[in-house]
């Protein structure tokens, strides 16, 4: 059985615990050692044959697990955050398909979520932002066309962008163009959850020259809207005056 498993953000105990327990059990492991904490590996078995993928192609990781499935053994893949973000499963997946061996995915925190809690914000503030985008700057990988950063800023909903601290003068641009004000707040998360975590607030007009002043280039999530600007409206969930089905109203005898 091959197990993809959410690695987490970067902190080792940010791994869920089914995703621990199976990573101590496993005979084989295949971790993205460009930003997987290697720190995870530590509690591996002795016998554990560990490969990073950094190195490896798509053929050479299905080697590895097929090889792993021919002698009936465990394999965990172990992908940065969660698997479903950007982590290149799904081709991993239709080979195994393909092959017909066995496999599960075990979630885990995406950086995303990392990156948020050291804001310390919501990302879904009622009277300022119900939704959230999540993509990318177009670099080697393309984005298409619908997608394009300046037509998703025109929703003006909370953003974030993944893989694009090294392209943040067209990101900017886009921005901009597709209807962001200059001074909406945006935030660079370089290494959330790391020992080495930095936070740098700034503006969607300052975006680029922010992340060269700090000179973030790499592994940093860009988050975008007015939900960092901690103005909104309390929610009507906890609102003493909304009733739902677990609270009643109060001064209402509605059952
Ligand atoms: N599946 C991963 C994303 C993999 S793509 C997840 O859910 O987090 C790699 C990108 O993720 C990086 O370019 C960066 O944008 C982001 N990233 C990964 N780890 C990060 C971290 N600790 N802090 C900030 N961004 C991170």
């Amino acid at each position: 059985m091959i197990h993809f498993v959410g690695a987490g953000p970067g902190a080792p105990d940010l791994i869920t615990v089914r995703g621990a327990r199976l990573l101590a059990a496993t005979d084989v492991v295949i971790y993205a050692g460009s930003l997987v904490n290697p720190a995870l590996l530590a509690s591996c078995a002795p016998h554990c044959e560990v490969h990073d993928s950094a190195g490896m192609t798509l053929e050479e990781t299905i080697a590895v697990m097929r090889a792993a499935d021919a002698a009936g053994k465990d394999c965990v893949r172990l992908h940065t955050g969660d698997p479903a973000l950007y982590g290149a499963i799904a081709e991993q997946m239709m080979e195994l398909d393909r092959l017909e061996i066995a496999y599960e995915v075990v979630p885990g925190v995406s950086s995303l979520f990392g990156a948020t809690a050291a804001l310390g914000c919501e990302l879904t503030r009622p009277g300022v932002s119900q939704s959230l985008i999540v993509t990318r700057a177009e670099g080697r990988t393309p984005v298409p066309e619908r997608e394009r950063l300046s037509l998703l800023a025109a929703h003006g909903c909370t953003m974030a962008l993944f893989l694009s601290a090294g392209l943040l003068e067209q990101a900017q641009e886009e921005l901009l163009l597709g209807g962001y004000p200059a001074e909406t707040p945006a935030a660079i998360v370089y290494r959330a959850t790391w020992p080495d975590e930095a936070v740098f607030r700034c503006t969607v007009g300052t975006l680029a020259r922010c992340a060269e002043e700090h000179a973030v280039t790499r592994t940093a999530l860009v988050v975008v809207g007015e939900v960092l600007s901690g103005q909104g409206d309390r929610s009507r969930l906890y609102d003493p005056g909304f009733a739902h089905g677990y609270r009643h109203a109060e001064g209402s005898a509605e059952q």
